[in-house]
């Protein structure tokens, strides 16, 4: 893997509860059995769908606690619902704060801290049921990521 997943990844700003990049499209594409509902598609498909193949949890970290660092095959969204994260993606760190939604690509390291001192960063993860299990950075995986300062200034293993 060449690690460009930080690229292939994306932190999608909420303000005002719509979200940058998306759409709000109608609740529906017609009928009348509804009334002032609209819909946003963070990610993924949005209609086509049969029984769920996903599971959406919810995690809470301690303050200054860290979700462990991590890769697989399967993707991940997340929305922050409290707190505040700082979110490696591959060789990059971004800030995440409630109302965010990540999506972290299939196979991009990601390690998830809370940072915000007096409340537990929670936040809602959707996965594959269905899904491979994650892997663990070695050595020298440790080692092209912390390539980066602001990785290897928060990085933990
Ligand atoms: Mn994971």
């Amino acid at each position: 893997m060449d690690e460009d997943g930080g690229e292939r990844s994306r932190i999608l700003r909420e303000q005002g509860f719509r979200w940058q990049g998306v759409a709000e499209a109608a609740y529906k594409p017609e009928g009348t059995h509804f009334s002032g509902a609209r819909r946003q598609t963070l990610v993924g498909a949005p209609a086509g769908q049969e029984a769920p193949a996903f599971e959406t949890r919810y995690f809470e970290v301690d303050p200054g606690g860290y979700t462990s660092l991590e890769r697989h095959q399967h993707a991940h969204v997340v929305i922050i619902l409290r707190g505040h994260a700082e979110v490696i993606l591959d060789r990059r760190v971004a800030a995440a704060r409630p109302l965010d939604c990540i999506y972290i690509a299939p196979w991009t390291w990601h390690q998830l801290h809370a940072t915000d001192p007096d409340e537990p960063l929670g936040f809602l993860c959707s996965v594959d049921r269905d899904r491979d299990h994650p892997e663990r950075p070695d050595a020298e995986a440790l080692d092209r990521l912390c390539a980066d300062p602001a990785v290897a200034r928060r990085i933990r293993t």
